[in-house]
């Protein structure tokens, strides 16, 4: 206690020392660095707690109603002026700094997924909700509880320097980072309903745990795209039902829809120069019929459209269309596809990059690549990109030794997060608004 107030004040004295001089001196940031260090590690208690506790209650999409209560409880607790609503059951709570200076956003999403648990952890999710009119388990298997335990262990070391901070901190919890079927919500909507402004947020911060499976502590990331546009496709094939054993006295929609599948396979594979951009289009769900003696009326599929370079997805979309329709009509069928509005690319401010690549450096442990490879996974992080400076990574999670090729990854009923990337998480999201404040 009597340590940590004597670091305090020295950092406030050179703090004040330095505030006019444009960035912070060496010795002022190794102080609050320390400080900041300390305060993590006396918060990861409480964070596997909560991460423990969230886990075994997940909420999906628009829903996170008591999710979205606790963590307003805790910021509250922590002296953070904290709006509640926002999208729904988002979050924008703010600390303002002792000094004048810049705001930072550090965000985190708190949506579950419909995905029944298999981890067997003994706070395993047991909890059951209604999914596109269905019964399904309800899981944490995003990792979107180490997201949020993160974040409120960061908010926690922050409010210990509240004092010394050169400006302010707004953190933003998200609903539906996942996207809810039908629904408007997350990023996008946190960006409409003003999470960005009063005040006017100048640069963003957030991570995903997992996506690549790296150990424990790593983290990577890149300049521009670090993750794809994700376009959501729906199609329906209407043929005429009949008798399944007089198939020429109707149009059979299966087959239609197989060939379907099939032709899009060919979109990406030999339609596209895949030389310029990685692009993906795959079919996710495929449902129709009712009876094994009945041809059926019409079949209904859904996919995704992963690209990385606006042009491509264009061209993408458009010949995702006129294959299915062009399929349907050789068969006297029908193929109407809708697409849904998706998520942007996740770009990366190259400046805001370089600048805090440093900080992210300082606090990895295990693998740390500021120039990692894309990937084809997409986030509604890129909304809040698309507005202000924004620098997302991703925090390794893979237990020590994990073998790669067999790792549960993120969306996998056996998806287990090694906690040991916690502290990492916290140290994190901590420096990068603590280093960004200072001017580093
Ligand atoms: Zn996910
Ligand atoms: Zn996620």
């Amino acid at each position: 206690m009597a340590s940590t107030r004597t670091v305090a004040t020295t950092v406030l004295l050179v703090l004040s020392l330095a505030s006019g001089g444009g960035a912070q001196a060496p010795s002022t940031l190794d102080a609050l660095h320390a400080r900041l260090d300390k305060a993590a590690d006396s918060v990861l208690p409480r964070v596997v707690t909560w991460r423990r506790d969230l886990h075994a209650r997940p909420e999906l999409g628009n829903q996170e109603v008591r999710t979205s209560a606790f963590l307003a409880e805790q910021l509250r607790s922590l002296g953070y002026e904290v709006r509640t609503g926002v999208a729904k059951t988002g979050i924008v709570a703010i600390l303002k700094g002792g000094k004048p200076g810049p705001v930072v956003a550090l965000r985190a999403d708190m949506d579950a997924l419909p995905v029944t648990e298999e981890t067997g952890l003994p706070f395993a999710s047991k909890e059951h909700g209604q999914y596109n009119g269905r019964e399904v388990g309800l899981m944490h298997a995003c990792g979107h509880d180490f997201h949020m335990s993160m974040l409120l262990g960061a908010a926690e070391v922050l409010a210990g320097m509240k004092a010394d901070l050169p400006g302010t901190v707004k953190l933003v919890f998200q609903p539906a980072e996942e996207g809810v079927p039908g629904e408007p919500g997350g990023a996008e909507v946190m960006v409409e309903e003003g999470a960005l402004e009063n005040p006017k947020v100048d640069a963003i911060f957030g991570l995903h745990v997992g996506i690549t499976p790296l150990e424990a502590g790593s983290i990577t990331f890149r300049p521009k795209g670090l993750m794809a546009a994700g376009d959501t496709f729906r199609i329906v094939v209407k043929g005429r039902q009949t008798h399944g054993a007089m198939p020429w006295a109707g149009i059979d929609p299966i087959v239609v829809a197989s060939q379907i599948v099939l032709g899009l396979q060919t979109v990406v594979s030999r339609q596209i120069d895949l030389t310029t951009a990685p692009a993906v289009v795959t079919v996710g769900t495929i449902e129709g019929g009712s009876r094994h003696n009945i041809v059926p009326d019409q079949v209904r599929m859904s996919g995704t459209i992963r690209t990385f370079d606006a042009e491509m997805r264009k061209d993408i979309l458009a010949r995702v269309r006129r294959t299915a329709e062009h399929i349907a009509s050789a068969a006297g069928a029908t193929a109407e596809l809708t697409l849904d509005d998706g998520y942007p690319v996740t770009w990366n401010d190259p400046a805001l990059t370089e600048r805090m690549t440093p900080s992210l450096k300082r606090v990895a442990a295990g693998t740390f690549s500021p120039n990692a490879q894309p990937t084809t996974t997409s986030e509604d992080f890129s909304f809040y990109g698309q507005k202000v400076p924004a620098l997302y990574f991703f925090l390794g999670v893979a237990p020590k030794g994990a073998d790669p090729a067999t790792w549960a990854a993120n969306h996998s009923p056996r998806f287990s997060p090694d906690e040991a990337a916690l502290i990492t998480g916290v140290r994190a999201l901590a420096s990068l608004a603590v280093d960004f404040l200072a001017g580093k």
